[in-house]
C-alpha cells in the first residue's frame, strides 16, 4: 500500500479526523460520496483500485500494516480457532476431548500436555479448526499454554477511533460484494459452471482481505460481527439506493435466485396465503399423526413415468406431516444471511468458508452463524442433492457444521430455537423419499411399502453422509437427545424415516439362470442402514441407560412396534413367507430388539410389559429366522446364482463392524421370541425355515423335495449351529460390558494371532466404545493384556516383516476358548478351522489332548437374566427331543447326509440341557394329547434321556429298505402291544401350523379382528408331488442314552467300550473331561446325566452291561472319514503339484530335477586341485537347463548366472564410523564434501590440473561412485541354453517383475534375480599346477622376468586370430558390464570416449569388486577365508574377462610404471604423476590384469613386494607431513645415524629420515599452512610404536586387497588372526614376511621390504619427482582409510521427522511437496511424483536414485512412514522401520499413533543396501516408468 497515492493518505487521515468530531455529519457525507465512486459495483471486480482504497480508509492515513499490528495487540481471543482445509495434519486428544470431533493444530497439540494421553494425528479430510481453548469441546487440561492463559482478561480495551473508520467503510465494502455475488449468479442450467467459477476467481482479492481482517484477531471480529448481523444496515443496503438502476437490477437477480431454488421468502407466502402449518401441543400433534401415518404410506405411482431408474419405478409420497416452510421459505434479515445464501448457491467456495469459519472465536458471531446456517440447513440439502461436486461439497458442509453442532450449548440452543431436530429429520425425509420405490418384499403386486431404491445416486454416492453426520453429532448431546426423545411427532417421523430402509435390496434366489450382472447395490444398503439407521440408534441408545429415562425407551419400544404392524400390514404378511426372497434389512426389528435391551439390562424394566401379544412376537420372529436360514443356504451353495455379491451381504452382515448392528440385534430379537413362544412351535419353525424337516425321519431314505441332497448335509448342520447359537449365546442376555469384550477379543484372537490395530479394528465398536471416550469404561489395553501374550516383531529370512502380533495366553485356550463365539463372528469360513487348528496344536504342546483330533470344546454358559428364563424350555421340548432322538439314531446307523458336525452341535445341545434345567410347567394346563406326546412322557431332557422309544411309524418311498424288510409284530404280550398299535409318527410341519392354529384362535378370542391364516397352501408346500410313500413301522427300542454309549463305541471302534462299572471309575473333576473328542463328550454327558439322575444313573449301568451284538459294520466312522479325507486331500495335492512339475520340466527340460544347492564351481575346483596333485581332468559344469555336465569350451561356453548392478555404497563411505545425523530442524545440514567419491573426485581432478590425463588416468581407481558390482547365484549354464531360456521367457506373459528385454531373468535353479551371464574360462587344471610350483628365484630374476612378460602384452594363449564364442560371449558381457552403470561414470578423462577412459573402467570394476568384498567381510581380513562370501563369489571368472578385454589396450613401454617401480632412471619431462602420488592396489591390478594369462604366483607375488615398496615409502612421506618441523628436525637427525648400520634399508628410521631430507630439499612439500584437522594428530609425541602403526595403518588397505586378490586367482585360503595382528597375518600370508616368528620385533612393516636396488637411492628418485609441485601436501596424504557405509542416523521418534518434512519446500522447486520423500543414503529431500521437479521425463526421486545412488535409492516417504527401493526400472515398497508401541507399522500414518525406530528392522535395511540383495530378498518389484 505505500505506493499508493499519499494523497489518498491523507485524504483518509482527513476523513478520519472529521467523524471523530460531535458533529460528523459532513465527514459522513464526505465518505459516503467517496464510497459512492469508489465501491461502484459495476466496475469490474479484478480491479483492485477499490481494494486498496478501503485499506486506505480503515487505516485512517496509518499504513495498513502497521493497522494490523496495532489492531491485534488489542486481540483479547480466548480460543486458538485456526482454520485449516482438507490435508492438513492435525491432532486429536481423546483423553481430552468431549467431543469426539474434538481437533488441534499442531502447535496447540505440541504446546499442550497430552503425555500418556490416548492420542493420534490425523490428515483431516473435510477441513476443520482448532479447538484448543474451548472448554465445550475439550477438557480445560489440555488446552496449550497459549490458551490456557486466559489471555482476554489483560487485554486493554480498544481505543474508540481505532476501528471508527473500519465500522464505516466494511458495511460498503461487505454489499458491494454481494451485489457482485447477485450480478454473477445464474442458474446452472442456463449457463456452464464456469461461469460461476470465473465470478469467484474475480472475487478473490475481496474475499481473501475479508479473510485477512478476520485474522486481526478479536477485535476487528467483533467489528464485523456487528456489521454482518446487523439488520438496519441490510435493510439499508441491500436493495440499493432509490435511483442505482444497477442494484435494483442485483436485487430483482436476487429474488429470482430465491425462487428459482424453489424457496420463497415468508412475505411471499403470506400473500398467498398459503397458511404457515402450526404444531400444536405436543399430544394433539401426536393425535393427528397416528391417523396421518398409514396415509403416508399410500402410494402413487409417480406421474413422470420418464423418471424411472432402470425397471424400478420411483414413487412419491402422496402426503407428509412434515412442515412445508422448512422445506421452501427463506428470509434473509443480515449481510451474514444474504453471505451464506450465495455461499451456497455457489457451492461452498473455499475462502468463503474459511472466512466464516475464521469468524467463529467471535461468541455472537458464532450463535448468529449457528442460527443462520440453521435456517439455511434445508436449501443447503436441497443443493448438495443437485450438485455435481457433491463430494467435495460435502466436506466442506461438515467442515463448518461439525464446527457448530459439537458445542452441546450451541446444538442445544438452535434446537430450542431454531427446531434443529425437526428440520434435519424432515430434510432426511425429504431426501429418501426422493428415491423411493415400491417394496418387492413378500406380495410383489400389493405391497403398500415403499423402499428406498439403492441404485439411486443419492445412496451409491452417499450424497446423504454430511446431514446424517450431523445429526448424529447433535444426538450425542445429552440435550439435544433428550429433546428427541420426549417429541412423540418427531419420533413417529423419524421411525417412518427408519421403514424407507426396511426391507431395502431384496435378494431374490435365482433358481435357473445365473444373474446377468452383479448388482453392487448392496454397499450402498449396508451403509445406509448402518449410517443413516443404526448409528443414530447407538446414539440415542447411549442416553437411555439409566432407571431415569424409562420413558423413553418405552416411548421408542411403542412406536417401533406400531412402525412394525404397520409395516407388517403394508407388505401384507399373514404367516407365512413368501419363498426364496431375503433382505439383510431390518433397520425396524433391531431398533426394537436394542431399545429392549438397553430396558431390561439397565432400566430396570419388565420384559413383558415390552412385549406384543403372541401373534406379533410370531410375525417379528420370521424375517430375522429367514436371515439366519439364508446365510446356511448361501454358504451351501444354494444361491451360486445370484453371484459373488450375495456371499459378500452375508459376509458384511457378521462382519465387525456391522456384527451389532445387525447380527446381534437379530439373534437377541430371535432369543426373545424363543423365549415367549411355545418351544415347540419355535423349534419346528426352525427346521422347516432350514428346509430340513425331510431328513428329520427315522427312515433310511427319504424324499426331500426343497433340498438337493448335497444340500442337506449344510443345511442341517447350519440349523443345529443355529440352535446352539440361540441357546448359548448371552451377549444381550445378561453380560456385562466388560465379559463381552473379552469373549470378542479372546474369539477374534482364536481365530488368528492379531496385530493391535487389526484386532481394535475386528472388536465391534458396541456396547463397548474401543477407547476412553466414556471415562470409566472398561479399557481395551487392560483387556488385551489379561488375555494375549505380544509377541514382539521379528524379521523373517526371506524378506517378509512380521509386526508385532497378540496370541492368546495359555489359560484362555485351556478355559475361555469358546467355538460358538468363533463361529458367530467369522466371517471366513476357513477361520472357523484355523481356530480349531491352532486349538489342537495348543492342546498337543500342553498334552493335553495328543491323539487325533479334538472336538471343539463345551463351554458353561452365564446364567440368564432372569427374563430371558424361558430360552431354557427350548432345550426342554418334546420336538427338540424327537429331533435328537433321530439324529442319534440316524448318525449310529450311518443315515447318509449325517456328519461329525451334526453329532457334535447335537450332543452340544444335549449337554446346555443338562446345564440348563428348567422348573416343570407347574400349571400344566390340560392340554389335547397330540402325536408326539407319546414319544417323551414329558419335557425334561433329564428324564427323557432315558426313556425307552420302542416303535416307530414311518413314511417310506417304497423302494426303502425298511418295506423290504421282514416285519412281524411282536408277540404281543404286554402292553407294548397297544404301543404298538400307536407307533409314534411325527410330523414338524403339521406341528407348526397346529400350534400356530392354536395361537391364533387363543388371541382371536382376545382381539375381535383375528387375522385368519391364509389358506394359502401352494406357497409354501413345495411344489411337485411326492412319489408313492407306504406307512412303515420300525422297531426301535432305544433312549438317547443307549444310542449315546453306542455312538461311544462306535466312535472308540470297540465293543463293550464302557463296562457296566465304568460310572464309578470316572472321577469327579470334570475339567479332565473339558479337552477332547467325542468319545470324551459322550462320556461327559453320560456322567453329567448319572449325577443328575439316579435313574440316568441307573440306566446307564443298565445299558452298559448288557452285550452288545457286533456293531452295525461301520462303513466310515466321522472320524476315519475325516483323516482319510485328509489324506486324500493331501495325496490329490501331490499329484497336482507333480503335473506342474511335469510341465515345467517338460518346457524348460526339467532344470528343477537338479540338486538345489550347487557349490560354486571354481573355487571348489581350484581347492581341490591345489590339495590334490597333478589331475588332468578339465572342470566340469552343471547346466541347470539342459542338466548336463561339462566342460566350459571355446565353442560351447558356460557361464555363471550374474547380476550386475551399478553401485555407489563405497561412495558414501566416510572416514567416521558414526552415521550422519538425518537433519530434522533448518540450523542441521549434511555436507557431503567427506564422503569416499567425493574425496576421490577431487584428487583425480587436482592431479588432472597438473598432470598428463593419461597417467592421471592409471594413477587412481574410480567405481566409488557408478561402479559395477557382479554377483552370482553361483549356478552355471550353457550359454546356447541360456539363450533358448530367455527366449522362452519373452514369450511367457507370466513372467512380472523383471524386463527381459533388459536382459533380466530369473536363475532357472535358484530364482535369484540376475542379468547376465560370466563366460567361465575353459579348462586350466594344468595351468594351477604350474601356478604353485615352487620359487626360489631371485627376487632380480622375478623382476626382469615380469618385465619381460609386460613387454609381451596382447600375446594370449587363447586362440588371438579367430574369434571364438567364448571371446565373443567375453566381449558381450564386458558390453553388459558397461551399460550397467551411466556414461559419466566411465568418462572421467579430458577427451570423452578414449581408451584411457575405458582402460580406468575396466580396472576400476576388479578394484569396486574387491573392495565390496572387503567390506563384506566387515573392512577387514581378519575372519578368515572359508566365508560364505567367496564362495559364491566370481571375482575369478571376473578378473579372466577383464583382462581378455584389456589385452585391447597396450600401455606405451616407457611409460610403464614397473621401469620406475624397480629402476633407478632419470625422470622424464612429461608431467607423468609420481610415483608418490599413485595408487598402489590400482598399479597392482593393472599389472595382474595386462600381463599374459595366467600369471604365475611368483610373479604376483614378485608384483605385490615391488609395490610394497612404494606403498611404504608413501606411507613415510605421509607420515613426515603429519609431523611438526621438530619432529621432522629429531627424526630426521635419529635417523641419519642408522643410514650407515646393517640393514639400513630395512630400518624405519633410516628410511623415513631419509625421505624427510629428500622432501625437505624444497621448502614448498612441508611448508604449507597446516590448519586441517588431520594434521592434529592422534598421538601426541610420536614413538616408535605409534609410527610403527602409523605406518601399518597406511599399508593395510594394500595389503588387504593384495591378500583377497592373492585369494581369488590362486585359492589361496585366508586364514583368520586377531584384529591386532592383521598386518603380520596379511603379510605372512603373502610372503612378504620371513616365515621365521620374530617375536622380539614387532615393527613387522619394514622388515616386509624387499628391494633389488638400492632403497635411499629409488626413494630419492621418487621424492625428487614430487619436489617443486604444487599442493603436494594434499596429494601426499592419501586418504586410505574408510569406514563401513552407513544409511543416515535417524530419529528415535518418527513425529521428529514427519513435523519438520511433512511441510518443508522443497529446495528445487520451492514448493511443499504433496509427497515429500527422504534419500536415506544422503539425506536429499525430493518431490516424489511430482511434476514440479520433473526433469527430462523423469520425476525427481528417480532422478535422485540415478545420481545419488547409481540407479539404487532409498527413500523415507514421509506422508506414508513407509521406505521404497529404487534399483533401476522398477521399485518395490519396502516396509516402515518406524513401529507403533505395538510392533505394528502404520502405512500413510492412517492411525496416527506415535512412531518409534526400530533399530533390527534398520539395520537389515542397511545391510541389504550394503550387501547388494534388495533384489533378492524383496519379491514384489514392479516398473516405475520414471514416475516416481
Ligand atoms: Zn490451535
Ligand atoms: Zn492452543
Ligand atoms: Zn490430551
Ligand atoms: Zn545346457
Ligand atoms: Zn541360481
Ligand atoms: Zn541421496
Ligand atoms: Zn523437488
Ligand atoms: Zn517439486
Amino acid at each position: 500500500e505505500d505506493n499508493f497515492p499519499t494523497l489518498s493518505k491523507s485524504t483518509a487521515a482527513h476523513l478520519k479526523s472529521d467523524l471523530n468530531r460531535t458533529d460528523n455529519s459532513s465527514g459522513v457525507r464526505q465518505l459516503q460520496e467517496l464510497l459512492d465512486s469508489v465501491l461502484n459495483p459495476e466496475k469490474p471486480a479484478a480491479d483492485t483500485e477499490a481494494l486498496d482504497w478501503c485499506k486506505c480508509l480503515i487505516a485512517g492515513g496509518e499504513g495498513f500494516e502497521e493497522f494490523c499490528k496495532t489492531v491485534r495487540s488489542y486481540d483479547n481471543a480466548t480460543l486458538c480457532g485456526l482454520v485449516w482445509t482438507a490435508n492438513f495434519v492435525a491432532y486429536r486428544c481423546r483423553t481430552c476431548g468431549i467431543s469426539p470431533c474434538m481437533s488441534l493444530c499442531a502447535e496447540c497439540f505440541n504446546n499442550g500436555d497430552h503425555t500418556g494421553h490416548d492420542f493420534n494425528m490425523f490428515r483431516s479430510q473435510a477441513g476443520g479448526a482448532c479447538d484448543c481453548g474451548d472448554s465445550n469441546v475439550m477438557r480445560e487440561t489440555g488446552f496449550c499454554r497459549r490458551h490456557r492463559l486466559r489471555t482476554g482478561e489483560n487485554v486493554p480495551s480498544v481505543p474508540r477511533d481505532l476501528l471508527l473508520m473500519s465500522e464505516m467503510v466494511l458495511p460498503r465494502f461487505i454489499i458491494c460484494i454481494i451485489q457482485y455475488l447477485r450480478d454473477g449468479y445464474t442458474e446452472p442450467d442456463t449457463s456452464t459452471e464456469r461461469d460461476l467459477q470465473k465470478v469467484l476467481q474475480q472475487l478473490e482479492p475481496q474475499i481473501s482481505f475479508l479473510e485477512e481482517l478476520t485474522k486481526m484477531g478479536g477485535a476487528m471480529r467483533t467489528v464485523l460481527t456487528k456489521i454482518l448481523t446487523n439488520q438496519q444496515t441490510f435493510k439499508d443496503l441491500s436493495m440499493g439506493q432509490e435511483e442505482n438502476v444497477f442494484a435494483k437490477k442485483n436485487y430483482e437477480n436476487y429474488l429470482s435466485a430465491l425462487k428459482n431454488s424453489g424457496l420463497v421468502s415468508v412475505e411471499e407466502k403470506a400473500q398467498t396465503g398459503a397458511a404457515e402449518p402450526t404444531r400444536g401441543s405436543e399430544t394433539g400433534a401426536l393425535g393427528l399423526l397416528v391417523i396421518i401415518l398409514p396415509i403416508m404410506f399410500f402410494l402413487k405411482e409417480d406421474q413422470d413415468g420418464g423418471q424411472s431408474i432402470g425397471q424400478r419405478k420411483r414413487v412419491k409420497l402422496s402426503g407428509t406431516t412434515k412442515d412445508p416452510s422448512i422445506m421452501d421459505s427463506l428470509k434473509h434479515k443480515c449481510f451474514l444471511e444474504e453471505l451464506l445464501f450465495w455461499t451456497i448457491k455457489y457451492e461452498f467456495p473455499q475462502k468463503m468458508v474459511t472466512f466464516l469459519l475464521n469468524m467463529l472465536p467471535d461468541q455472537d458471531y458464532k450463535i448468529t452463524f449457528t442460527k443462520t446456517f440453521v435456517q439455511h440447513y434445508a436449501f443447503i440439502m436441497k443443493t448438495l442433492m443437485k450438485s455435481h461436486e457433491s463430494d467435495t461439497m460435502s466436506n466442506r458442509i461438515v467442515h463448518i457444521s461439525v464446527q457448530l453442532f459439537s458445542n452441546e450449548d450451541l446444538a442445544r440452543h438452535v434446537t430450542e430455537e431454531c427446531q434443529l431436530l425437526d428440520i434435519m429429520v424432515t430434510v432426511l425425509l425429504y431426501m429418501m423419499e426422493s428415491c423411493l420405490i415400491k417394496s418387492e418384499l413378500q406380495d410383489e403386486e400389493n405391497s403398500r411399502h415403499v423402499v428406498v431404491n439403492c441404485s439411486e445416486a443419492l445412496l451409491k454416492n452417499n450424497t446423504y453422509w454430511p446431514l446424517v453426520s450431523d445429526f448424529i453429532n447433535i444426538l450425542s448431546h445429552q440435550s439435544v437427545a433428550k429433546k428427541f426423545l420426549e417429541d412423540h411427532s418427531l419420533l413417529m417421523l423419524w421411525m417412518s424415516f427408519v421403514s424407507f430402509f426396511q426391507g431395502m435390496n431384496l435378494n431374490k434366489r435365482e433358481l435357473s439362470e445365473h444373474v446377468e450382472f452383479e448388482s453392487q447395490t448392496y454397499y450402498a444398503a449396508f451403509a445406509a442402514e448402518l449410517e443413516a439407521c443404526a448409528q443414530p440408534m447407538w446414539g440415542l441408545l447411549t442416553h437411555c441407560k439409566v432407571k431415569e429415562t424409562q420413558e423413553y425407551t418405552k416411548t421408542v419400544v411403542r412406536y417401533c412396534l406400531e412402525t412394525l404392524q404397520i409395516w407388517f400390514d403394508a407388505i401384507g404378511f399373514v404367516d407365512e413367507l413368501a419363498p426364496n426372497q431375503v433382505t439383510f434389512h431390518l433397520p425396524l426389528h433391531r431398533y426394537y430388539a436394542m431399545f429392549l435391551s438397553k430396558a431390561v439390562k439397565c432400566q430396570g424394566l419388565d420384559l413383558d410389559s415390552l412385549l406384543p401379544d403372541q401373534e406379533m412376537l410370531m410375525r417379528i420372529m420370521v424375517h430375522p429366522l429367514q436371515i439366519q436360514a439364508s446365510l446356511s443356504e448361501i454358504h451351501s451353495n444354494m444361491w451360486v446364482r445370484n453371484g459373488l455379491q450375495i456371499k459378500g451381504q452375508a459376509m458384511t452382515y457378521v462382519q465387525s463392524h456391522f456384527c451389532n448392528s445387525m447380527i446381534d440385534p437379530d439373534i437377541f430379537l430371535l432369543q426373545v421370541c424363543a423365549s415367549r413362544l411355545d418351544p415347540d412351535y419355535f423349534i419346528s419353525s426352525v427346521f422347516e425355515r432350514f428346509k430340513v424337516v425331510d431328513l428329520l425321519t427315522m427312515a433310511s431314505v427319504h424324499q426331500n423335495t426343497v433340498l438337493d441332497g448335497e444340500q442337506e448335509r449344510p443345511m442341517l448342520e447350519g440349523a443345529l449351529t443355529f440352535l446352539v447359537i440361540l441357546s448359548s449365546l448371552r451377549i444381550h442376555l445378561g453380560m456385562a460390558d466388560d465379559e463381552i469384550l473379552r469373549a470378542e477379543m479372546v474369539s477374534q484372537l482364536c481365530m488368528n494371532d492379531r496385530t493391535h490395530s487389526s484386532l481394535l479394528d475386528l472388536i465391534p465398536e458396541n456396547p463397548n466404545p474401543k477407547s476412553g471416550i466414556v471415562p470409566g469404561s472398561c479399557s481395551f489395553e487392560e483387556m488385551l493384556s489379561a488375555v494375549a501374550d505380544f509377541k514382539a516383531p521379528v524379521f523373517e529370512l526371506g524378506g517378509s516383516m512380521q509386526q508385532g502380533m497378540y496370541t492368546p495366553k495359555a489359560e484362555v485356550w485351556e478355559k475361555e476358548f469358546d467355538p460358538i463365539m468363533v463361529i458367530l463372528r467369522t466371517v471366513y469360513r476357513r477361520d472357523v478351522q484355523s481356530a480349531m487348528d491352532r486349538y489342537s496344536a495348543f492342546l498337543k504342546q500342553s498334552g493335553m489332548h495328543t491323539t487325533g483330533n479334538p472336538w471343539p470344546p463345551y463351554k458353561e454358559r452365564t446364567p440368564l437374566h432372569p427374563c430371558y428364563k424361558g430360552l431354557d424350555r427350548l432345550l426342554h421340548c418334546k420336538t427338540l427331543h424327537i429331533v435328537i432322538f433321530t439324529l442319534l439314531y440316524k448318525i449310529w446307523l450311518d443315515h447318509s447326509n449325517m456328519s461329525e458336525h451334526v453329532l457334535c452341535m447335537v450332543l452340544y445341545l444335549i449337554e446346555l440341557g443338562l446345564d440348563n434345567q428348567v422348573e416343570e410347567d407347574k400349571g400344566d394346563e390340560v392340554r389335547p394329547s397330540h402325536c408326539h406326546d407319546s414319544w417323551f412322557p414329558g419335557t425334561n431332557l433329564l428324564s427323557n434321556l432315558h426313556h425307552v422309544i420302542n416303535y416307530v411309524r414311518v413314511r417310506v418311498p417304497e423302494t426303502a429298505p425298511e418295506v423290504k424288510r421282514e416285519r412281524e409284530p411282536p408277540a404281543s404280550t404286554s402292553a407294548e402291544a397297544s404301543n404298538f398299535g400307536q407307533a409314534q409318527v411325527f410330523s414338524l410341519v403339521a406341528e407348526r401350523r397346529r400350534k400356530f392354529q392354536e395361537i391364533i384362535n387363543r388371541s382371536s378370542t382376545e382381539a375381535s379382528q383375528a387375522v385368519r391364516p391364509k389358506s394359502s397352501s401352494t406357497r409354501w408346500v413345495p411344489p411337485g408331488t411326492p412319489p408313492q410313500l407306504v406307512t412303515e413301522i420300525l422297531e426301535i427300542h432305544e433312549s438317547m442314552l443307549s444310542l449315546l454309549i453306542k455312538l461311544h463305541q462306535k466312535l472308540s471302534a470297540k465293543q463293550n467300550s464302557l463296562s457296566a462299572t465304568w460310572l464309578e471309575d470316572m472321577d469327579a473333576n470334570p475339567n479332565r473331561h473339558v479337552h477332547g473328542d467325542g468319545i470324551t463328550a459322550i462320556e461327559r454327558i453320560l456322567t453329567k446325566a448319572a449325577t443328575r439322575s439316579h435313574q440316568s444313573k441307573r440306566s446307564i449301568q443298565e445299558i452298559c452291561g448288557k452285550v452288545f451284538p457286533p456293531v452295525a459294520p461301520k462303513k466310515n466312522s466321522p472320524t476315519a472319514k475325516k483323516t482319510m479325507d485328509k489324506e486324500e486331500r493331501r495325496q490329490r495335492a501331490r499329484e497336482r503339484q507333480q503335473k506342474l512339475l511335469a510341465e515345467f520340466a517338460s518346457r524348460q527340460k526339467s532344470f528343477m530335477e537338479t540338486a538345489m544347492d550347487v557349490e560354486s564351481p571354481d573355487t571348489e575346483a581350484a581347492m581341490d586341485l591345489g590339495a590334490s596333485e597333478v589331475k588332468e581332468s578339465e572342470v566340469l559344469y552343471d547346466c541347470v537347463i539342459c542338466g548336463q555336465s561339462g566342460p566350459s569350451t571355446e565353442d560351447r561356453p558356460t557361464g555363471l548366472v550374474v547380476l550386475l548392478q551399478a553401485s555407489s555404497v563405497l561412495g558414501h563411505r566416510r572416514k567416521s564410523d558414526e552415521a550422519k545425523k538425518l537433519p530434522t530442524t533448518d540450523e542441521e545440514h549434511i555436507y557431503p564434501a567427506d564422503t569416499c567419491g567425493a574425496v576421490h573426485d577431487v584428487r583425480l581432478a587436482l592431479m588432472q590440473s597438473f598432470f598428463k590425463d593419461s597417467s592421471c588416468l592409471q594413477s587412481v581407481s574410480i567405481g566409488w561412485d557408478g561402479g559395477v558390482y557382479v554377483q552370482t547365484c553361483g549356478h552355471t549354464l550353457h550359454i546356447d541354453c541360456h539363450k533358448s531360456y530367455m527366449e522362452s521367457l519373452r514369450n511367457d506373459q507370466v513372467m512380472q517383475g523383471f524386463s527381459v528385454d533388459k536382459g533380466e531373468f530369473t536363475c532357472p535353479l535358484c530364482r535369484q534375480f540376475a542379468n547376465s551371464v560370466l563366460p567361465c574360462r575353459p579348462g586350466r587344471s594344468t595351468e594351477v599346477v604350474s601356478w604353485h610350483m615352487p620359487s626360489n628365484k631371485k627376487t632380480s630374476v622375478l623382476v626382469k622376468e615380469v618385465e619381460d612378460l609386460q613387454e609381451q602384452l596382447g600375446l594370449f594363449p587363447v586362440s588371438t586370430t579367430t574369434e571364438s564364442n567364448l571371446s565373443k560371449e567375453m566381449e558381450l558381457v564386458i558390453k553388459d558390464i558397461k551399460n550397467t552403470t551411466q556414461r559419466k561414470y566411465m568418462d572421467y578423462g579430458k577427451n570423452p570416449g578414449s581408451p584411457d577412459n575405458d582402460f580406468l573402467f575396466m580396472y576400476s570394476v576388479a578394484r569396486t569388486n574387491l573392495e565390496l568384498e572387503l567390506v563384506h567381510r566387515g573392512g577387514n581380513l581378519c575372519s578368515g577365508g572359508a566365508s560364505g562370501a567367496a564362495k559364491r563369489s566370481c571375482l575369478n571368472q571376473l578378473f579372466h574377462v577383464l583382462a581378455m578385454h584389456m589385452r585391447l589396450y597396450s600401455i606405451d613401454s616407457a611409460y610403464n610404471p614397473w621401469t620406475r617401480l624397480t629402476q633407478v632412471a632419470p625422470s622424464r619431462d612429461e608431467p607423468e604423476v609420481p610415483m608418490l602420488f599413485r595408487d598402489c592396489p590400482s598399479l597392482l591390478i593393472i599389472f595382474v590384469l595386462t600381463m599374459p594369462q595366467p600369471l604365475r604366483k611368483e610373479h604376483f607375488i614378485c608384483l605385490v613386494r615391488m609395490l610394497y615398496n612404494l606403498q611404504y615409502t608413501q606411507a613415510l612421506a605421509a607420515l613426515s607431513a603429519k609431523f611438526s618441523p621438530e619432529e621432522r628436525q629429531a627424526w630426521s637427525t635419529s635417523g641419519t645415524l642408522k643410514k650407515n648400520a646393517f640393514n639400513a634399508e630395512k630400518s624405519y628410521e633410516a628410511l623415513l629420515s631419509h625421505v624427510i631430507t629428500e622432501l625437505s630439499k624444497v621448502k614448498t612439500v612441508y611448508d604449507v599452512n597446516t590448519e586441517e584437522p588431520f594434521m592434529v594428530s592422534r598421538f601426541n609425541v610420536w614413538s616408535p610404536q605409534s609410527i610403527e602403526y602409523s605406518l601399518q595403518q597406511c599399508c593395510l588397505p594394500y595389503l588387504r586387497l593384495s591378500c583377497l586378490l592373492q585369494h581369488h586367482l590362486y585359492g589361496d585360503n585366508l586364514s583368520g588372526c586377531p584384529e591386532e595382528e592383521e598386518f603380520s597375518g596379511l603379510a605372512g600370508c603373502l610372503g612378504l614376511l620371513d616365515p621365521a616368528p620374530q617375536p622380539s620385533n614387532p615393527m613387522y612393516s619394514a622388515s616386509c621390504l624387499d628391494w633389488t636396488v638400492s632403497a635411499f637411492d629409488l626413494m630419492s628418485q621418487w621424492c625428487s619427482e614430487v619436489t617443486g609441485l604444487a599442493d603436494t601436501q594434499t596429494l601426499l596424504v592419501q586418504d586410505l582409510q574408510w569406514a563401513s557405509p552407513h544409511l543416515l542416523q535417524l530419529p528415535d521418534n518418527y513425529n521428529t521427522i514427519f513435523q519438520y518434512y511433512h511441510k518443508k519446500a522443497c529446495t528445487a522447486c520451492k514448493k511443499v511437496p504433496k509427497d515429500p520423500a527422504l534419500c536415506l543414503i544422503c539425506g536429499t529431500f525430493v518431490c516424489l511424483k511430482g511434476l514440479c521437479c520433473k526433469q527430462q521425463g523423469i520425476c525427481e526421486c528417480v532422478w535422485h536414485s540415478q545420481h545419488c545412488g547409481a540407479a539404487t535409492g532409498i527413500f523415507l516417504l514421509i506422508n506414508a512412514s513407509v521406505i521404497i527401493i529404487i534399483r533401476g526400472h522398477r521399485f518395490c515398497l519396502w516396509g516402515s522401520v518406524y513401529l507403533d508401541a505395538h510392533g505394528e507399522e502404520d502405512r500413510d500414518l492412517r492411525r496416527g499413533k506415535p512412531l518409534f525406530l526400530c533399530v533390527e528392522r534398520y539395520r537389515v535395511l542397511e545391510q541389504q543396501w550394503v550387501s547388494h540383495t534388495f533384489d533378492h530378498i524383496n519379491k514384489r518389484w514392479g516398473p516405475h516408468y520414471n514416475g516416481l
